[in-house]
């Protein structure tokens, strides 16, 4: 019996992935593919589901649900990021590894997409019990990872000290260093110089384009960062660094607002030492639902999936939105963003970045040749911005929203592909 998503409860039905589909179905309606090829792109081609023991510091012994979810391999190996949430589910992971499909084909780059993760709360563990973790989901991960199968990479959470616990545990097994098994590692050992900063300074590539074709001077721009950590602090780096004002940032502590613009500096030190915005002196205390809805000219999403809703959209008061995140904005509220006006620079191109610089890493680790930083920074600066105007152009072709056309132009390379291999067998 064929697989039906409203009739079966598929294992990795979830209201994330039913997002995703809903997605993959609106770029559908311009790609032009044919009905087999689409049917086989619409589920992943696997989903693996785990238990992680982890032995607590107390001596206790807890078992965490553990997943990696692989959509499609039929432009390279899978790859994508893992992240160690609460929130962490089958249905969330098979979401973000089709995005990461489409990310990579919209980017050109030969993969396909996965992603992972472990349900945990990182925030209440101590890095030996995360060490632990990391290396058991490792040795768990083992069958279905590989340099020439799947690659995985930092996501929310996770940092270059789990994929240096990654590369090392794969490497004690295979007997040794294998460090492109992993991206997003730390330069010491096969890391790339500018993978940290990719994903944010890509995300600002495509906010400086999309103002150029706007006729927007960004340096004139009052803007808000959701989230910020790895994505959104180098995003509003790279803001203020072209002269945009950052008027208010937020963390899951909450948010701080100064009309006049923030001191990142002062911010920085503060997170340094007290690991959190709460409490930071210089500025205006804000809830996150509030700092989504304060006005400014381009709102950054750089935290996570679900943030612009029904509820809130008609409070938004930007004029660009910019996803920094995976999925911050569902299908219903992106139709109004459409209607009213409201420019969305789509996830699968925005933050597009980490993943082109952790390709480069791979590719530097295959080679065993390492390019320097201004060399790195500029490819990304090419190929996002490629990237980007086949997407304006493709918008103004058809006449869809840049998301749709972002769809249009990654699905049509994953079907080109896949018909041109045909379906086995
Ligand atoms: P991170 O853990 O470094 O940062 C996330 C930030 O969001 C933190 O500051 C956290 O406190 C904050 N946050 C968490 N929950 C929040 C909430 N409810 N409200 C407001 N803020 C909240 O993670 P990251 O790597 O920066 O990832 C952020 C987003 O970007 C995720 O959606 C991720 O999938 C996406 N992304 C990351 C990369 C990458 O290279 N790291 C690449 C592409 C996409």
């Amino acid at each position: 019996m064929a697989l039906d998503v409203e009739q079966a409860a598929l294992e990795w039905d979830s209201p994330l992935f039913r997002m995703a589909l809903a997605q993959f179905e609106q770029g559908l309606e311009h790609a032009d593919v044919e009905e087999d090829v689409a049917e086989r792109l619409r589920y992943p081609e696997r989903a693996v589901m785990m238990s992680v023991p982890v032995r607590r510091d107390d001596g206790s012994l807890e078992v965490l649900a553990g997943y990696r979810v692989q959509h499609s391999t039929v432009l390279g190996p899978t790859k994508g990021g893992l992240r160690y949430d609460p929130h962490v589910s089958l249905g969330e992971c098979t979401a973000l590894a089709m995005w990461m499909t489409w990310k990579c084909a919209l980017l050109r780059i030969p993969y396909g997409g996965a992603k992972g993760g472990i349900r945990c709360n990182p925030r209440e563990m101590s890095p030996g019990e995360l060490e632990r973790m990391t290396r058991r989901y490792t040795i768990e991960l083992r069958p279905v990872i590989g340099p020439e199968e799947d690659i995985p990479a930092p996501d929310m959470a996770t940092n270059e000290k789990t994929m240096a616990w990654i590369m090392d545990t794969y490497s004690m097994v295979e007997g040794y260093a294998v460090p492109e098994i992993v991206t997003g590692k730390p330069v010491s050992i096969g890391g790339s110089v500018f993978r940290r900063e990719a994903t944010g300074a890509g995300v600002v590539m495509v906010v400086e384009r999309a103002c150029q074709r706007l006729g927007w001077d960004l340096a004139e721009q009052r803007c808000i960062v959701q989230g910020y950590g790895n994505v959104g602090g180098v995003a509003a780096h790279e803001l203020a660094a072209r002269g945009a004002r950052v008027m208010a940032v937020s963390d899951i502590s909450g948010g701080i607002y100064s009309e006049a613009g923030l001191d990142l500096a002062a911010v920085d030190a503060w997170i340094e030492e007290q690991d959190s915005l709460d409490g930071y002196p210089d500025a205006q205390h804000v809830s996150n639902s509030d700092l989504l809805e304060l006005p400014c000219d381009i709102l950054v999403l750089a935290a996570l999936e679900d943030q612009v809703t029904a509820d809130n959209v008609g409070r938004i008061d930007a004029k660009m939105v910019a996803e920094g995140a995976n999925g911050p904005t569902t299908v219903e509220a992106d139709a109004i963003l459409a209607e009213r006006g409201i420019v969305v620079l789509p996830d699968i191109l925005t933050n597009a970045g980490g993943v082109t610089v952790s390709y480069f890493e791979w590719v530097q680790d295959l080679g065993r040749l390492f390019w320097g930083r201004d060399e790195i920074r500029d490819k990304l600066a090419e190929q996002i911005g490629d990237a980007f105007d086949r997407v304006w152009d493709l918008s103004e072709q058809l006449g869809v929203t840049l998301r749709q056309a972002a769809l249009v132009a990654a699905i049509r390379e994953v079907a080109g592909a896949l018909t041109a291999r045909g379906i086995y067998p």
